[in-house]
């Protein structure tokens, strides 16, 4: 199944199942830390669950051993399709600083080659969070590309050569209460070679 088809299926919920695999507890204090108060993933319809049975997605943290291997295999298994995986934290996405112990199978891309060979299982869609740890507010961003929530907000890259036109472009998006800091900090310099702009 494709990225974009199960965006559109977990569009209104997503249960999430906590799966470390051999984390040193780095990343999962982070995954934590999302569904505590503060960053509430929950407001964006995403709950934790204990069971991989009632999971959607399995967010999966730390590398994965050769202790972790068959008990990830069993987990995997558990969730029904259609599922997901968000691989959080640099060890999950590639093995990390642990790559090549010799207690380590690796990250998920080598995870699911032995899905593929041993169970003939195809891999279900994955999102790669890198970072070690990586931060909440990372790890909110994949939840929302997972639940279709960022495609609404697009980022336009207008890449302009010349500062007439650049300033032309501003001019056309803000306000005149901005025009004279534009002036005089930007007008100061030789070239603007490109601007991003948000829209609204
Ligand atoms: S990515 Fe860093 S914090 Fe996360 S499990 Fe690996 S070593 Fe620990």
């Amino acid at each position: 199944m494709s990225r974009d088809n199960v965006v559109k299926i977990f569009k209104k919920s997503l249960w999430v199942f906590h799966l470390n695999t051999g984390s040193c507890n780095g990343c999962d204090i982070e995954i934590l830390n999302v569904f505590a108060p503060f960053q509430d993933a929950e407001r964006f319809g995403v709950k934790l669950v204990g069971s991989p049975r009632h999971a959607d997605a399995i967010l999966l943290s730390g590398p994965i051993t050769r202790e972790a291997l068959p008990r990830a295999l069993r987990a995997f298994q558990a969730v029904p399709e259609p599922k997901i995986v968000l691989a959080i934290g640099s060890c999950a996405c590639g093995g990390g600083i642990w790559y090549d112990s010799y207690n380590i199978i690796g990250g998920v891309q080598r995870f699911y080659e032995i899905l593929r060979e041993k169970l003939g299982i195809e891999p279900p869609p994955t999102f790669y969070v890198p970072g070690c740890p990586p931060k909440p507010e990372a790890i909110l961003y994949a939840i929302g590309v997972a639940r279709g929530l960022l495609a609404k907000k697009q980022v336009a890259e207008i890449h302009i050569e010349s500062l007439e036109e650049a300033m032309n472009r501003l001019r056309e998006v803000i306000t005149d209460e901005y025009h004279r800091v534009i002036e005089e900090y930007v007008l100061g310099k030789p070239l603007v070679r490109k601007v991003v702009l948000k829209e609204v």
